[in-house]
């Protein structure tokens, strides 16, 4: 929204068929409303061109990978949303999306060997390891907040220690 509003042409282009699917109504709302932004469903960027700054974008139909090149003086990246924690599978327990569980969101299931105790807020179901940032389910996925736990979490650790 914020960037169609300096620009001549807008496009935001979505590797799905539907905005509906990770977007809040009340936005398509306005994207639709505002129709200075054109919507492009299974549409990828692959390759972007330019001598020194971008002139045009390689788009790929995420369906038939056709590909064709459109003008994109400037692009805004959104990507990175989903967690790397592959290697963390069966070693702290996660949400159905891999993001780590931590503090009272671990579920007592997974809480088998530790006796009276629980985890403290955003330590993970194996004691004495933190996640902070982004990679913890339910996080507020801004800097500050992954900045901020980054420090709870050092103070978390001592108490932990000093528990055991
Ligand atoms: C497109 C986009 C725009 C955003 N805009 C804003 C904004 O305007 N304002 C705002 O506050 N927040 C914004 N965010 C959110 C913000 O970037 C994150 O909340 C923040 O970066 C989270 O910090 P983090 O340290 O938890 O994770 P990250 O910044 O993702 O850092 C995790 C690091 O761990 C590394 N890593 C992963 N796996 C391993 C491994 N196995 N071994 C070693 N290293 C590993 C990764 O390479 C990465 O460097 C945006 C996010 C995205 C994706």
């Amino acid at each position: 929204m914020f960037l169609s509003e300096h620009t001549a042409s807008c496009r935001l282009l979505i590797r799905g068929g539907d905005l509906s699917k990770s977007m809040s109504r009340y936005l398509i709302d306005e994207i639709e409303q505002r129709g200075r932004i054109e919507v492009m469903t299974y549409s990828e960027i692959v390759e972007l061109n330019g001598n020194g700054a971008p002139e045009t974008a390689l788009v790929a139909d995420t369906r038939t990978g056709e590909r064709r090149p459109l003008p994109a003086k400037a692009v805004f990246i959104f990507i990175g949303a989903s967690p790397h924690t592959d290697w963390l599978r069966g070693q702290v327990a996660m949400d159905e999306h891999c993001f780590v569980l931590t503090g009272r969101d671990v579920g007592e299931e997974d809480l088998s060997e530790w006796g009276e105790e629980r985890p403290y807020f955003l330590e993970t179901s194996m004691p004495g390891i933190f996640a902070v940032g982004d990679v913890h389910s339910g996080s507020v996925k801004r800097c500050a907040s992954a900045v901020g736990e980054g420090s709870m979490a050092v103070r978390l650790a001592y108490q932990r220690l000093e528990a055991r």
